[in-house]
């Protein structure tokens, strides 16, 4: 993905000068040494790069705003080898915009129960340097994330790697622009909100186009690009005979292609990383968008239907977290039920747009109609999900805040094939059971447009909520309606003004 190379995480040590030279010369040797590792663990997504052991007010609140001003720098793991009295982190704190980690860990694993000395303790004293430090974050109500091990563990470098994920989703959100192309699916409320209040909250710019915009693009597409792009279709999919060259179709695929050249060659040239489409407005295309999307979000792209701006936005997030891993992350929709008793599931799918990075095997390339936008029928690929573990998150705007709700489900295969469904699909039983999940996502006011991730787990989402300052409702296995109903109204109280209490004074 663009301008997503090279991202680092800046590692600064506190401590004091109480110590003297020489231990703070050990301190310093200490963190170059945990933030090597953890820069070469393929656990951490992105570069560790050892920055100071901070021993003043000065130092700490200058080191915070270089971190401001530092392009490639996503956020600060920190760590108190020593005790590092907190008053002194105060200024730093204050004016830190960066998300940090806090990484609560030792030096040495093991206690040298035979040779420990008052020497040792002093320099190995994190277990109460941190806690001071953490009293402060705790009273200037600073959101962050607490990782708690020795820095060679597995687990904890994964904590690490998550939370990096999604301190990199953030980083990326920042001046993010989203193109609406035409507007909203008429009277549809849950994929509308405040473009002001999600620039200001999230960083990303939504702004709308006419589709006659991405009409002009989609015409000056060259016939040799289109003769290729379709040829690139041929040997990445199993394509449907009709379509290919020679068959009584292909002259929709070339429709198809040119769709595709047209709409990348508009989102390049406005620098967007996402965008929305709408059936209610295509004007001057012949068929609705079906391919060109999924191959877009196959590349990095956000996207939401029917004009759903937060979305796209959401899914541009997610795939820059996800960059990386295997597995895939796509727009989705809750489409339709399996009620039997014996195992409710929910077929998740959409009229074309949903991403081949979540697809079990090699595509199909088909055309059908489509009942609804009236236009010529589109094509699009047709998979299956592969059974796992996925999540479902969505952010909805409710008037005066963001709320994201995250359901943790298993795929799972479908009891049959279904040789007359038309579009990709997923077929999931949801955490912790059918009835528990829609009823807390319905209460919550989640959409029918989730981001369905195969990739992330709900854990990256609340470490993303956590940076972005928004409630988070996740519905898992531990989770019931009753419960998720108090957790609501106590946080329609917390976060009353859209910011909640944190940074109180
Ligand atoms: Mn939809």
């Amino acid at each position: 993905m663009k301008n997503l190379d090279n991202l680092e995480l800046w590692f600064v040590t506190g401590s004091q000068h109480l110590y003297g030279p020489e231990a703070l010369k050990q301190v310093a040797e200490n963190s170059k040494q945990v933030a090597a590792a953890l820069d070469a663990s393929s656990r951490i997504p992105v570069n560790v790069t050892f920055k100071t052991v901070g021993e003043t007010p000065e130092e700490i609140r200058s080191i915070c705003l270089e971190a401001n001003n530092a392009q490639k720098c996503i956020g600060l793991i920190i760590w108190c080898h020593t005790f590092s009295p907190a008053k002194m982190w105060i200024g730093g704190l204050g004016v830190l915009k960066k998300p940090f980690l806090h990484l609560h860990t030792q030096f040495f694993r093991d206690l040298p129960w035979g040779e420990i000395d008052m020497d040792y303790m002093n320099l190995h004293q994190a277990a109460h340097g941190d806690r001071e430090f953490g009293f402060m974050c705790s009273r200037m109500r600073i959101e962050r994330k607490v990782v708690v091990g020795h820095w060679q563990d597995d687990e904890v470098q994964d904590r690490i790697g998550v939370w990096a994920r999604a301190a990199r989703g953030w980083y990326a959100m920042q001046g993010a622009k989203i193109c609406r192309i035409g507007d909203n699916m008429r009277e549809v409320s849950v994929t509308e909100g405040d473009k002001v209040a999600a620039e200001a909250r999230f960083g990303y710019s939504v702004n709308g186009y006419g589709v006659g915009d991405v009409v002009q693009f989609v015409n000056a597409a060259s016939d040799a690009d289109v003769d290729a792009l379709c040829q690139a279709y041929a040997d990445e999919y199993d394509v449907v005979n009709s379509l290919l060259k020679g068959g009584e179709r292909h002259e929709s695929l070339r429709d198809g292609a040119r769709i595709e050249l047209g709409l990348r060659a508009f989102l390049e040239d406005k620098g967007a990383s996402g965008f929305t489409t709408t059936f209610e407005d295509l004007h001057g295309l012949k068929q609705l968008p079906g391919l060109s999307v999924q191959r877009l979000m196959r590349d990095g792209y956000g996207f939401g239907a029917e004009g759903d701006w937060k979305t796209a936005a959401l899914l541009r997030t997610m795939k820059v977290m996800a960059e990386g891993l295997d597995e895939g992350t796509s727009f989705m929709e809750d489409y339709t039920y399996h009620l039997n008793p014996e195992g409710h599931k929910v077929l998740g799918a959409h009229m074309l747009e949903i991403c081949p990075s979540i697809a079990e095997g090699k595509p199909s390339l088909e055309i059908h109609p489509l009942g609804i936008g009236g236009k010529e029928d589109p094509v699009r690929l047709v998979f299956n999900v592969p059974a796992g573990p996925a999540i479902n998150a969505t952010v909805v705007d409710l008037g005066n805040r963001f709320r994201l709700v995250v359901n943790d489900v298993d795929v799972v295969a479908p009891d049959a094939p279904l040789p007359n469904l038309p579009v990709a699909r997923a077929v999931w039983k949801p955490k912790p059971d059918f009835k528990t999940s829609a009823a807390s996502w319905i209460h919550a006011g989640g959409s029918h447009h989730p981001i369905f991730s195969i990739a992330l787990t709900s854990e990256a989402m609340e470490d993303f909520a956590a940076i972005a300052g928004i409630e988070m409702l996740l519905i898992d296995e531990n989770t019931t309606v009753s419960q998720v109903r108090k957790e609501l109204r106590s946080n329609d109280v917390y976060y009353h003004d859209n910011t909640g209490f944190s940074r109180a004074g």
